[in-house]
């Protein structure tokens, strides 16, 4: 993990001041339920003013996370705090917005009668204003939640939770179910509304989604904090290329190999992921003299995501395990 400031240089009056830059903090936070360990000492810091995403496959314990920063679950062991006090205390919560995955909207209210609702939860609201064209809902104000389509709903949900004009926004799986062109559309609302310098703390699965929003990427992987730092920083530490080609070559007999980090048939091209690509590509071709197609790239974020969670359906688990031991 990435730990860039120099502790012998840090002052007090420094520490201080990161302190109270922290608006959302778990601390060796672990949670069960029953014999499930949903998270394992898990510490996350979210900063004033960054979009921070919760990267992770199913399962990982992202909304976990977020409902112990809600205050909707208490910790089994360690802390949760927002703005440094129990998320569960009044003058904390009106700080907040949050889009969950169970919306809890009414189905019969209106839009228009939904968001005055929220609005009146909250001492200074957003104006109304604001947030239909933040999510633009101009259209749909006269319509019942029952009335209105998958993304049409999340975007009544993301108005709903902006409503109380939060400093601090959880978006849990802000675009899940929407098509594309929802998704970038929904997207776009929430860069506008960071650009003001709003927190945000966001749950994906999308590598696309943490890349396009955030600032700073969590990646958590059965309850365990795996890697921390900026997109470009995750790319980075997963050192290697990425080798493409079309053979017959079986990726189970490459899979033990020294020098393969991961190997998957994707369609018709066998995907490598090795730190050592020439001597792959000399193996491969010994192989396979009718291999085609050959190419040789550098690692993206969806790699690197793979490479660290090795939650690749089709990857083995004793290869998974190789590729955290490869990243870390
Ligand atoms: P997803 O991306 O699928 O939403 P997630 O990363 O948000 O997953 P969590 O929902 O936090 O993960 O779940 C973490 C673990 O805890 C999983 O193994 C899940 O099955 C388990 N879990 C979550 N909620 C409950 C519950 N109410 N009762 C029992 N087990 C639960």
């Amino acid at each position: 993990m990435h730990h860039v400031s120099t502790a012998q240089e840090s002052t007090a009056q420094e520490s201080t001041a990161q302190e109270s830059a922290t608006v959302a903090r778990l601390s060796g936070v672990t949670q069960r339920y029953g014999n499930i360990e949903a998270l394992t000492g898990l510490d996350l810091n979210v900063q004033q003013g960054e979009v921070l995403a919760l990267l992770g496959p199913n399962g990982a314990g992202k909304t976990t996370a977020i409902s112990l920063l809600l205050g909707l679950l208490r910790p089994d062991e360690g802390q949760a705090t927002l703005f440094g006090r129990d998320p569960r205390e009044p003058e904390v919560r009106c700080r907040m917005g949050a889009m969950l995955q169970d919306s809890g909207i009414a189905p019969t209210l209106k839009v228009e009668e939904q968001i005055d609702l929220f609005r009146s939860y909250y001492p200074s609201p957003a104006p109304t204003r604001r947030l239909v064209e933040a999510a633009e809902l101009h259209e749909l104000m006269d319509r019942r939640s029952n009335e209105l389509s998958g993304g049409q709903l999340q975007r009544v949900m993301f108005a709903l939770a902006m409503a109380g004009d939060p400093e601090l926004l959880f978006l849990d799986e802000p675009s899940a179910g929407l098509d594309l062109d929802s998704r970038r559309r929904l997207w776009a609302a929430i860069r506008e509304l960071t650009a003001g310098g709003r927190t945000v703390l966001l749950t994906t699965h999308y590598l696309e989604e943490a890349a396009a929003l955030a600032d700073r990427v969590a990646v958590i992987h059965r309850g365990r904090l795996i890697a921390e730092g900026t997109p470009e920083q995750l790319e980075a530490q997963v050192s290697g290329k990425l080798v493409r080609c079309k053979t017959s070559i079986d990726p189970d007999i490459l899979r033990p190999m020294d020098e393969v980090s991961r190997a998957d048939r994707r369609g018709s091209s066998l995907e490598i992921l090795t730190p050592h690509a020439e001597s792959v590509v000399r193996r491969l071709l010994e192989m396979d003299p009718q291999l085609s197609d050959l190419e040789v790239s550098g690692v993206g974020l969806e790699q690197a995501f793979l490479a660290l969670t090795g939650d690749d359906p089709g990857s083995a688990s004793e290869s998974s395990h190789n590729q955290r031991e490869h990243a870390a």
